[in-house]
């Protein structure tokens, strides 16, 4: 392993901040089963400088986790204040002053799971490292073009596997959509689920504007419940006087609709070029969607006064 993850010193595992290249574990553990969270942490004022940071909706990721923990029948073996105080620490020791992803993980602990499935033990991981938001007044790198297309692989069922849960598991899905668009030359993919709507994409929500509405799956459309997804929801028409809707989607609307992004702690508010060459809109990035990414890094930068609740400071 190199000096650092993602150039990131330090990380907390099992009760204490080591440094990154001290967090091993063994080769012959299997892997396949465990759960996840990825949270980002955004500096105040202004989320392209440097200074104190905020972490985005802390409650609702680990409460997200707890979830995840009790759809797989994971205990979790620490408490989700001691989590949080965690992943304060551990951006401390790094001495970050610009924007974190933070990704706590959940797996079998060593030696824990002599039967595949049936691990009571787990150790916990946070790496968190920097990277680069796609948000922000000019940042050009939200308006970079992105083609995607429809997978030919359907989004995992709920009942073969949670897609509400944040289960590593699921990402082999996504990884077979991701192959296969990058196979095929596209940016990414986007699925449907097993009825043929619109289901998410391979790791974000996916929202369509049509008719000036911002319109996303439900639940029941085998997503991830996105912290993001509900953001959105609540801000957009109570800050921003957009209306929004929670309703299945078709194929053809997604071809025929106005603007359409991802939004997801990973990929923000990630605007979408055309889907299988069709493009979309006539506008890129549509207006709606640069409206709902500018107000975004406004709250995550702590400017929104009734959004100020959502932001946990370091
Ligand atoms: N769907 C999938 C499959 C994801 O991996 C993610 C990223 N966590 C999302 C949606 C978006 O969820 P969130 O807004 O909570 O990051």
């Amino acid at each position: 392993m190199s000096a650092g993850f993602h150039g990131a010193k330090y990380c907390w595992m099992n009760g204490k901040v080591i440094e990154t290249e001290k967090a091993l574990v063994s080769a012959m553990n299997e892997v396949f089963f465990g759960i996840f969270e990825g949270v980002k942490a955004y500096t105040k004022g202004d989320v392209l400088s440097k200074g104190r940071l905020n972490i985005f909706q802390w409650n609702a990721h680990i409460d997200r986790l707890w979830d995840s923990a009790a759809i797989c029948s994971i205990k979790i073996p620490y408490t989700k204040e001691r989590l949080l105080k965690a992943t304060k620490e551990t951006i401390k020791a790094n001495g970050f002053q610009s924007n974190v992803y933070i990704q706590p993980r959940i797996w079998p602990k060593e030696g824990a799971e002599p039967f595949m499935g049936t691990a009571k033990e787990f150790d916990v991981v946070i790496p968190i490292w920097k990277f680069e938001t796609l948000l922000g007044k000019g940042n050009v790198r939200f308006s970079k073009k992105r083609r995607l297309m429809v997978s030919s692989w359907r989004r995992i069922p709920s009942d073969a596997l949670p897609a509400q849960a944040k289960c590593w598991a699921n990402y082999g899905n996504s990884a077979l959509a991701v192959r296969e668009a990058a196979r095929l030359g596209y940016d990414g993919a986007i699925f449907l689920d097993s009825r043929g709507f619109v289901s998410e994409g391979t790791g974000a929500c996916i929202m369509v504007v049509r008719d000036g509405k911002v319109i996303t799956p439900p639940v029941t459309a085998s997503i991830l419940e996105s912290v993001t997804r509900t953001s959105v929801l609540t801000y957009a028409p109570e800050d921003l006087s957009i209306p929004v809707e929670v309703r299945d989607i078709t194929r053809a609307e997604l071809y025929a609709s106005e603007e359409a992004f991802l939004c997801g702690t990973g990929y923000e508010i990630t605007p979408i070029t055309s889907v299988d060459d069709i493009p979309i809109g006539e506008k890129y990035p549509g207006p709606v969607t640069k409206r709902i990414a500018e107000h975004y890094a406004e709250i995550l930068a702590g400017n929104v006064k009734k959004r100020k609740t959502w932001l946990t400071p370091v």
